[in-house]
């Protein structure tokens, strides 16, 4: 799953307008922005294996320390720490501990059974709405124009950019969602590592909207 998790991040400024579009976004997609790192130091593995879903030719051989369940109850256990020792503010924290543990719960339900439930054990699960092209894309798609839709609610505008950075995302993630379905299967890991890590821009993305943009009622 890629705008899934970027609509539950837009989402969430609609339950708590505190914390920024970016923030949102590090927490929903957290563990996808910790796997580039593991693929490019050789410690977590993907394969190129064209059929293996009908959606994406991606076999994830080994990622229990970013995508097992134990691994992202940790890293949610982690983010939502230290934003509470940084802001102080607890429901906030709570709120981006469930970001990160979110990203599980989505994976899980589009992986086929690829997802570890802790290290070094060999359950995998993964409901497998990969297997069919239409349905990914229908979930997915719900997902993120309620996302998008509540976040322009939660939301103002105070100039320009606040318009334009926001619609621009919007748009860029669906035209790079339709390319990933029809673009070929990528050459290596190694490519797949480094395209994973620009991911990290969108954060930023979401911190330069989210800065254009004021909470639409008080608060
Ligand atoms: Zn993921």
């Amino acid at each position: 799953m890629f705008i899934g998790h970027f609509g539950v991040g837009l989402a969430a400024k609609n339950i708590d307008k505190k914390p920024s579009l970016g923030t949102l976004f590090f927490a929903s997609q957290f563990i996808d922005l910790l796997w580039p790192f593991f693929l490019l130091l050789g410690i977590e593995r993907v394969k190129v294996e064209p059929g293996i879903s009908a959606f994406t030719p991606l076999d994830f051989v080994y990622y229990p320390f970013s995508h097992s369940l134990l691994g992202v109850l940790f890293w949610s256990f982690l983010f939502g720490s230290i934003y509470f020792l940084v802001k102080k503010n607890f429901k906030t924290s709570l709120l981006l501990g469930i970001l990160v543990l979110s990203h599980w719960i989505l994976d899980l339900i589009t992986h086929i059974p690829d997802l570890p439930l802790f290290p070094g054990v060999d359950t995998k699960v993964g409901i497998g709405l990969w297997n069919s092209i239409p349905f990914t894309i229908i979930v997915e798609g719900l997902i993120f124009i309620t996302g998008s839709f509540l976040y322009i609610k939660a939301t103002k505008a105070e100039n320009k950019k606040g318009v334009f950075a926001l619609w621009g995302l919007l748009i860029f993630l669906v035209v790079v969602y339709i390319m990933n379905i029809f673009s070929p299967p990528p050459d290596s890991a190694e490519a797949i590592g480094y395209v994973g890590l620009s991911q990290w821009l969108l954060i930023a993305w979401g911190y330069w909207i989210d800065r254009n943009r004021k909470g639409s009622n008080s608060n």
